[in-house]
């Protein structure tokens, strides 16, 4: 198999400090951007241009999604993890109430968004095999097969034997983040554990392309180092899973840092509007992307970005494991959600702009 490879991060920087106002003007008009017309769009230079980037970010969504916001949620199975990431409240640093879900607290918690309405759920866990491994997954999404339209799963980076495995189990969809694609940064955050190894986590989701899965989900946690680099490090990454891997879709979140246990600062501000410029910029780049828009974000931020770009919403979201039998325990949640509202209240929000919340845009008997 061929393997996923970056140019140096600091190179990257320099391919978007030179573009100019020129570049973005051309970007704009490209009918087949290129990854400069991506380094453009993404550059200071663009930031004039927001109000029309935003225009045809809006328009190529429209033409592509219709209107349509995919709702899911995440199930929390376990905040047990071996790694220590200074930005994370699951780091094995902190001291948090440690659980892991039994199959049958699992089963539960799904009941629950089940009944709420949901059909797309995620499966989220630290990393620690010892909590969760491939033989829990697998039991889990048995479980839940023909339950649910669609159960990915946000894991430690697996095998593509594995990944195989549970696809056939019945999950179709996995997200891995690369978190930074600054391997400098990647070292001063990622400070033990297997989580330390860059190139084998870079090199996951060509590992679930590779074992069929029908989706994979990339990303990067912005706030530890430059965005727009970062940015084009993941435009860099989706081309590239694309033209390896044409028959898995794949999707992009943008994960901005939030307040979790351990204190950590960000290391740089992202703000709205650069978050902003980087959605529409990918969008621009790659109008077929799924693109994300978690509830770590505020509600006001997430309203004004409908119709936008994004395509996936998470809703109604508990970030600690058993968290929806048991909405009073916070303590152990992986990070304080910015928008708080329930699916029915993000339901309304969506709707009131014109678009449509869709629960269900697949059904597994699709899978063959
Ligand atoms: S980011 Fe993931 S691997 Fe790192 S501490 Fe948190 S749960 Fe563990």
């Amino acid at each position: 198999m061929t393997l996923f490879s970056l140019p140096d991060f600091q190179q990257l920087q320099q391919t978007i400090e030179r573009c100019t106002s020129a570049d973005v003007e051309q970007a704009l008009i490209s009918r087949n951007p290129t990854i400069h017309d991506l380094a453009a769009l993404i550059s200071p230079a663009a930031e004039l241009f927001l109000p029309e980037m935003a225009r045809r970010s809006a328009l190529l969504t429209a033409q592509r999604f219709g209107k349509t916001i995919q709702l899911y949620a995440p199930i929390y199975l376990s905040n047990y993890c071996t790694n220590r990431c200074a930005y994370c409240g699951f780091s094995a640093d902190n001291r948090i109430a440690r659980r892991c879900l039994t199959l049958d607290e699992a089963e539960t918690e799904a009941e629950i968004l089940h009944k709420r309405g949901f059909q797309h759920i995620l499966l989220v866990s630290g990393e620690a095999e010892n909590a969760v491994d491939v033989e829990y997954l697998e039991a889990i999404a048995l479980r839940l097969r023909g339950r649910f339209a669609a159960v990915s799963i946000e894991v430690q980076p697996l095998s593509t034997a594995h990944y195989t495995r549970l696809f056939k189990a019945g999950i179709t969809a996995v997200a891995v983040y690369q978190e930074t694609y600054d391997q400098k940064m990647y070292k001063q955050v990622h400070l033990s554990g297997k989580k330390t190894d860059y190139h084998y986590r870079l090199e996951t989701p060509a590992r679930v392309a590779a074992a069929g899965m029908r989706e994979v989900g990339i990303g990067a946690l912005l706030g530890l180092t430059d965005w727009r680099a970062e940015g084009l490090a993941l435009g860099l990454h989706l081309a590239w899973l694309r033209k390896n891997f044409w028959s898995t879709a794949v999707t992009v979140s943008f994960p901005r840092l939030r307040p979790a246990a351990g204190e950590f600062e960000p290391r740089v501000i992202v703000s709205e509007q650069n978050l902003s410029q980087l959605i529409f910029a990918l969008r621009l780049f790659d109008p077929d992307a799924g693109l994300l828009l978690s509830t770590r974000e505020e509600a006001r931020y997430r309203d004004g970005m409908l119709g936008l770009g994004p395509t996936r919403y998470s809703a109604g979201s508990c970030t600690a494991p058993g968290g929806y039998s048991h909405p009073e325990q916070t303590d152990g949640e992986q990070f304080s959600v910015g928008d708080q509202r329930t699916m029915e209240e993000v339901s309304l929000a969506i709707a009131a702009k014109g678009c449509d919340p869709v629960c269900k845009d697949w059904d597994s008997a699709f899978q063959t």
